[in-house]
């Protein structure tokens, strides 16, 4: 039995709990040395955003510190992986690789040509699963074929999943008698300076895998009650807030269905609410699996004739928050200040761009994938998809949302307008979804003069309605 040190590649999978690459790393007794590889430019799965990187930032220096409490430290290198793993192998005679499978077109072509390049030259290459819950080439449909309806991939899912117990953090990770040299992430340049646009992330945001467990235990305890009732109103703080220490495997939706077992029989359907929103991220990666091209083409191709405006004002109107409809302004406020959205407000907004200024959904999917800490590219691609109606299981085009009446019905007070676009925060009631219809007197008590203060709606929603209908019915033919 070898016993030179073994690499464990940590990609998104920044924990040390329920981590199985490192699980089998430690149970073989030898030493181990952690590596993250910085490619710079991407994260090994596509473009890394700038609201990811300051998240990655943090979690780095959260795993490093767990993993200098368990003995170890996690070594920074940056350049093409395969490079810096051979270069690491060279410096420190290890003869073993392990790492967790990772699922999107591209994390996935990087690896299976690196795992044939690292076995040529007689390494040995380990990998584990724990980024869903379940494998994409095993869940299939009775005929064999991938799953396309949601439904069905539920139902099967919630049949066969029984994750273990999810495996503890290693208390103490033997080292190697000399750690090789490490770049300092500080040199990455990975957070933002000038402006400083995440000022207001740490109060929101505690990377890392502590962050991510305290997260889920506060939700447990006051949120989960409510979420069945609550998850769609954006000023009700009842959803789990999981989604970027998913994105970056800081937990394991494995050890989040288990905190959710044996929980009071009174939370059951909550439980049930919750399991499926979390089995869409799975739902996600499946279509992605299948479909490798999702961020890029419509699922279906029927929408590639979508005589989609190229309406750089109005784009640019929509990103800033000043489309003069407080709901969608809101929410893509929200996302500049915090780096999220509530799920909600993300469909207003993307239904808006889609629809009302009838921009190209792959132009919103990248705008997110620079802004969210969330960034995934699977549920990112697969959720714009659904949106815009291209996509497997989507929401049909004709079905737009009035970004009034959705408002009015999720925000029903304005708390979440108020928050997020404060120039309206004086507003009566019943014209804080609608400030184009207030009269002259009541906008003057508020303190608003629109197109001074708050902007006058960039499109008429019903007009603009008419016009994406009849550019829909055209492709229908
Ligand atoms: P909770 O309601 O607490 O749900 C628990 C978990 O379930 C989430 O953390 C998430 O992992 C998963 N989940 C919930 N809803 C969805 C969904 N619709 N699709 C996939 N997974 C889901 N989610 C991302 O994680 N990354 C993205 O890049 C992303 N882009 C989106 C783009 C658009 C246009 C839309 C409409 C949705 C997008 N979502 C994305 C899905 C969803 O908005 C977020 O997962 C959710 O808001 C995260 O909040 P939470 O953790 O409090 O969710």
């Amino acid at each position: 039995m070898s016993t030179a040190p073994l690499l464990l590649w940590f990609r998104k999978d920044l924990r040390l709990a329920d981590n199985h690459a490192l699980a089998a790393a430690v149970e073989t007794g030898r030493p181990v040395i952690p590596v993250y590889i910085r490619e710079p430019g991407h994260d090994g799965s596509g473009p890394l955003g700038g609201a990811q990187a300051w998240f990655l930032h943090h979690s780095l220096a959260a795993l490093d510190k767990a993993l200098k409490h368990a003995g170890s430290r996690l070594i920074c290198r940056s350049g093409k992986a395969g490079d810096a793993l051979f270069a690491l192998i060279e410096e420190t005679g290890a003869d073993t690789i392990h790492w967790n499978r990772r699922y999107d077109p591209a994390g996935m072509q990087h690896d299976s040509a690196l795992k044939t390049d690292l076995k040529k030259n007689g390494l040995t290459v380990e990998s584990f699963a724990g980024h869903l819950m379940h494998e994409p080439s095993k869940l299939k449909t009775k005929s064999g074929t991938p799953y396309k309806v949601y439904t069905p991939f539920w139902r099967a899912l919630d049949a066969d999943y029984d994750p273990p117990e999810p495996v503890s953090a290693p208390d103490k990770i033997k080292h190697p008698h000399k750690w090789p040299d490490s770049e300092t992430r500080t040199d990455w340049a990975l957070l933002p300076t000038k402006p400083d646009w995440a000022a207001e992330f740490s109060d929101l945001w505690t990377p890392g895998e502590g962050g991510a467990h305290k997260r889920l235990e506060r939700f447990l305890d006051e949120g989960l009650d409510r979420y069945e009732t609550g998850r769609d109103f954006p000023a009700r703080d009842v959803t789990s807030g999981l989604s970027p220490h998913l994105a970056l495997g800081e937990i394991s939706p494995a050890s989040i269905w288990h905190a959710t077992r044996n929980l009071d029989h009174d939370l059951r359907d909550a439980v049930v609410k919750f399991r499926k929103e979390l089995a869409w991220r799975d739902f996600c990666y499946h279509l992605l699996y299948h479909f490798p091209k999702l961020d890029r083409d419509n699922w279906n191709d029927k929408f590639d004739d979508f005589p989609w405006e190229t309406n750089s004002k109005a784009f640019k109107a929509w990103t800033k928050g000043a489309t003069g409809y407080p709901i969608v302004d809101a929410g893509m406020r929200q996302l500049w200040r915090h780096g999220i959205m509530h799920n909600r407000v993300r469909m207003i907004a993307a239904s808006f761009l889609i629809k009302d200024l009838m921009i190209d959904w792959r132009r919103g999917e990248r705008w997110f994938r620079d802004t969210l800490v969330d960034a995934d590219p699977a549920s990112n691609a697969a959720n714009w998809q659904w949106v815009a109606g291209s996509g497997a299981d989507a929401s049909p085009f004709f079905r737009i949302f009035n970004p009034v009446l959705q408002g009015e019905k999720f925000d029903p007070d304005g708390a979440y307008i108020r928050e997020f676009v404060p120039e309206l925060k004086d507003l009566e009631k019943r014209y804080i979804h609608k400030p184009f219809e207030a009269p002259a007197d009541v906008l003057k008590k508020a303190g608003v003069e629109l197109g001074k203060h708050y902007p006058k709606p960039i499109v008429d929603h019903k007009q603009a309605r008419d016009t994406a209908l009849g550019a829909y019915k055209k492709l229908s033919g």
